[in-house]
């Protein structure tokens, strides 16, 4: 298992590579990130930052949500997969934030894991984003490089994927963190064919080793 100071040490190096990484979603208030992340679920941010600039035009509030027919957000969000769900989710979602939160996003994990359709991937990207709370969302990306590397173990939950993630890296260091393991995983270690041959962490990278000895 890759030590505190290596699992260190492996982002400090995504850093290097990847200097700009951010979250790469299109929003402009806490409350279309929220949409936004719950659209990108099992699709890129560049089919959700497609379909969002029409989408928050004609839904610009919960309010504007709720007193729509789930078809008319269908129509707005068809390209994207799992459409039909997320639309019905969107809906209710902001159901429950007027109900509870006087329209307003929550900022706590608590809160935000009890909308419909919200995890806590995207409890923990709305946290880290859009409020600046410590926050390591776990997606494919972050739970594949963790356990290439071996910063936990390769039956780990996506919890515990987290958990693991929130030992070993420094509490200042979360939200970059996340950012940067979902660079490097996206155009990197790439889930098919990572590029290993010329990766700066094949040292410390026991899988990698073992692919270029298969190959
Ligand atoms: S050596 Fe290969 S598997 Fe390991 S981190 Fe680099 S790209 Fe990913």
């Amino acid at each position: 298992m890759l030590s505190k100071a290596k699992t260190i040490e492996a982002v400090e190096v995504m850093a290097t590579m990847f200097p700009n990484a951010a979250c790469e979603l299109t929003y402009h208030s806490s409350f279309e990130l929220l949409i936004a992340v719950m659209l990108s679920a099992q699709t890129t941010d560049i089919a959700v930052n497609k379909v969002t600039p029409k989408l928050f035009q004609d839904f610009p509030t919960p309010e504007a949500f709720v007193f729509a027919e789930v078809d008319e957000i269908m129509a707005d969000i068809r390209s994207i997969g799992l459409y039909r769900n997320k639309a019905k989710n969107v809906k209710a979602c902001c159901a429950l934030l007027i109900e509870k939160h006087k329209g307003h996003v929550p900022k706590t994990m608590e809160e935000l894991i009890l909308l419909p359709g919200v995890g806590r991937k995207t409890a923990n990207v709305v946290l880290g984003e859009a409020f600046g709370v410590p926050s390591i969302a776990v997606d494919t990306h972050v739970e594949r490089v963790s356990k290439r590397l071996r910063i936990c173990k390769q039956s780990a939950s996506v919890l515990e994927v987290e958990q693991a993630l929130m030992k070993k890296v420094p509490k200042d260091m979360w939200t970059a963190t996340h950012h940067r393991m979902i660079f490097f995983g996206r155009y990197h270690c790439i889930a098919r064919s990572p590029h290993c041959d010329q990766c700066p962490l094949f040292y410390l990278c026991q899988e990698g080793q073992n692919r270029l000895k298969l190959n």
